[in-house]
């Protein structure tokens, strides 16, 4: 084994020694100076005898009257008095800053700047020759993580997300036994790519494959490759497949793949050669196994369509998996999952708990029920109850329930008939969903909250959607109703409003006057996303003025609806106001105008925020809405 790293630091030394040699010649001044003592230096003064000076911190140059040139050192630098005192004998005193001639400002600091820039050539030159790694500085090494160990997940702890476990189980089935699929000469996938929104278990998953054919479990993320300098990313990559392939039969899981994968060369932001090269050099990679190499590349990602396209050619990333939040039995058996090993109370029902979560993915549910130990234990109680499921979904949802927050008495009626409002809508509108739970309690950003009793559904039809804005508008409708004036807590609603409306125009073909065509689509860049609008400015005006008039249209119908049951509107804002929080049995007495069941401290205890009219994950990835 070579040790180069030694010579590197002897031609660094050597380059850095001469150019402080050269240093110290350019920087000595032209004309012969004299070093003067303090007290001639001073004396010289005294008697007049200084033409000029240049103060340079608290070094003095000079010349005297016979013209000779002399350097002195002041103990500090000379006061305004002294200056002003030299001026006074008509010497003429020039200041300059310190560091104009400092030797480490002017060329000490670039000379170092270039050794370190030839050291990092040299090792990228040698990265390139196919080096060995071991210098004093082997940061072209993968960070990856190598289990050597078979991972002890398995499909087992995988809930929901059958499809996927499906698709995967061949990938399994040829990692336990290779030489099976080698000998009929059958072309293995190479690369798998999983795709999912955050927290759906993508990581999980992979994991679990590796744990089900007991083999190693080689990790990296997209982002350990993504460096400062160029060629390292590239030799990362290098080295993270020799890894592998020693390691045969295995698996490679590159997490959020996107950080290296982006799309090439789409010019914004300038070109980014490093990045460029990382991903060459991952495709040249995939590229090269022969056929008998067992090794699977996973890769995980929730921006499938920034990935450049390359990467999903034949023999690379050709099969895709979708990890989708998931559906409420899945949710269920997640919560089963992993509420093994926590004492639950007779009442909780994951069954509920999981209807009332739609858009809750893995992450969440077992983020949930931590928060629900966390709660049960800060109590020192001996089980999780099914209040502190309830308490630790919203909590999930929206942070932790403001308790302390003092609200005016006006704060808290204007917010009673709000999420009244929305609560109304939410239950007479034909295809609203019903209502879970209301509040006035704040939490998070919100003063109180509308939780709809939602069903996952995968087609929003125009009904629904239109139903949809109505029930968002619904505050701001009852506001003006009771009160005769606005607040400015409608502002979300608003925009999941008119996000609907504008969508329905422009993407999803809902409008009559605007025919069944895509106008606008979501690009997204390495800056971020933004929409690309294929129509004119006239047709702009037009979406403008169309989304505005479908959004007053809702407007003036939940109004109408509103004025219809002022009764009782005025009911659930009372009952609100009392107990601040309602459940959906309490909410649907209270309609009925029945009395509301002696105040428990259970209702009292509420909770919550912002009327939540669709998740965002729901409607922003994309796998939701619409299918094809
Ligand atoms: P991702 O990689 O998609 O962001 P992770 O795989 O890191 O998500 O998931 C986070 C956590 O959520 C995991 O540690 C796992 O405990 C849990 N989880 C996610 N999906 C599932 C599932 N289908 N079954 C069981 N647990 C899950
Ligand atoms: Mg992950
Ligand atoms: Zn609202």
């Amino acid at each position: 084994m070579k040790t180069p790293s030694l010579n590197i630091w002897v031609i660094l030394l050597v380059i850095i020694g001469a150019v402080w040699a050269i240093n110290i010649a350019l920087t000595s001044p032209a004309t012969p100076t004299a070093d003067l003592k303090l007290s001639t230096f001073m004396n010289e003064v005294r008697s007049g005898k200084v033409r000029e000076l240049v103060v340079e911190d608290n070094r003095v140059r000079g010349v005297l009257d016979d013209g000779s040139h002399f350097t002195t050192y002041l103990p500090a630098p000379p006061s305004a008095s002294e200056v002003e005192d030299w001026i006074a004998r008509g010497i003429e005193v020039r200041a300059q800053p310190p560091h104009a001639a400092s030797p480490l400002s002017g060329f000490l600091l670039p000379a170092m700047v270039i050794g370190l820039i030839l050291l990092a050539f040299w090792y990228f030159s040698r990265a390139n020759r196919g080096g060995d790694g071991s210098g004093a500085f082997n940061f072209t090494k993968s960070r990856a993580r190598v289990l050597a160990e078979a991972p002890k997940t398995t499909f087992k702890d995988v809930a929901g997300a059958e499809e996927a476990k499906e698709e995967l189980e061949e990938i399994v089935e040829f990692l336990k036994s290779p030489e099976r699929f080698h000998r009929m000469g059958a072309r293995i996938p190479r690369g798998v790519l999983l795709v999912g929104p955050p927290g759906s278990g993508k990581t999980h998953i992979a994991r679990a494959v590796a744990g089900e054919a007991r083999v190693p479990f080689i990790t990296a993320s997209g982002s350990d490759f993504v460096e400062m300098f160029v060629g390292v990313g590239a030799a990362r990559v290098r080295d993270l497949f020799e890894t592998a392939k020693k390691n045969a039969p295995c698996i490679i899981f590159i997490d959020e793949i996107d950080a290296v994968g982006r799309k090439r060369g789409n010019g914004m932001g300038g070109g980014n050669d490093e990045r460029e090269q990382t991903l060459n050099q991952l495709l040249v990679e995939m590229d090269g196994f022969d056929k008998e190499t067992s090794v699977i590349v996973m890769a995980a990602t929730n921006r499938p369509d920034v990935l450049d396209p390359a990467l999903m050619r034949p023999g690379r990333f050709d099969r895709q998996v979708a990890i989708d939040a998931p559906d409420v039995r899945g949710r269920e058996q997640i919560l089963r999952i992993h509420a093994s090993g926590k004492p639950l109370a007779d009442d909780v029902d994951l069954g509920v708990v999981a209807r009332r979560t739609p858009g809750f993915v893995g992450a969440d549910l077992e983020n949930l029920l931590n928060e629900a130990a966390l709660l049960a234990a800060r109590e020192r109680r001996r089980k999780i109850t099914m209040k502190d499921m309830e308490e630790a979904a919203d909590r999930v949802m929206m942070g932790p329930a403001k308790k302390s927050m003092v609200l005016t008495e006006f704060d808290k009626r204007i917010t009673a008939y709000h999420e009244g409002g929305h609560a109304l809508a939410a239950h007479y509108l034909e295809h609203a969903d019903g209502v879970h739970k209301i509040t006035i309690m704040p939490r998070g950003r919100a003063l109180g909250f509308m939780m709809p009793d939602r069903e996952d559904v995968l087609h929003w039809t125009r009904k629904r959607l239109l139903d949809q804005i109505a029930v968002a508008l619904a505050g701001r409708a009852a506001e003006e109703l009771v009160f005769e004036d606005v607040t400015t807590g409608a502002e979300n609603d608003f925009r999941q409003a008119t996000e609907l409306a504008r969508r329905m125009i422009t993407e999803w073909g809902m409008h009559p006057d605007f025919g069944q065509v895509a106008y606008q689509e979501r690009q997204d860049t390495f800056l971020g996303g933004y929409e690309v609008r294929h129509y004119s400015e006239e047709t702009a005006r037009r979406i403008d003025e169309a989304v505005k008039d479908l959004i007053d249209a809702q407007y003036q119908r939940i109004l109408q609806l509103l004025r219809d049951r002022r009764a009782e509107l005025e009911r659930v804002a009372a009952a609100l106001l009392e107990v601040e929080t309602l459940n959906a049995e309490q909410f649907l007495r209270v309609l009925a105008g029945e009395p509301l069941e002696e105040t428990d401290a259970e209702t009292r205890s509420g909770r919550d925020s912002e009327t939540q009219v669709i998740p965002k994950a729901r409607i922003r990835g994309e796998p939701g809405l619409g299918g094809v």
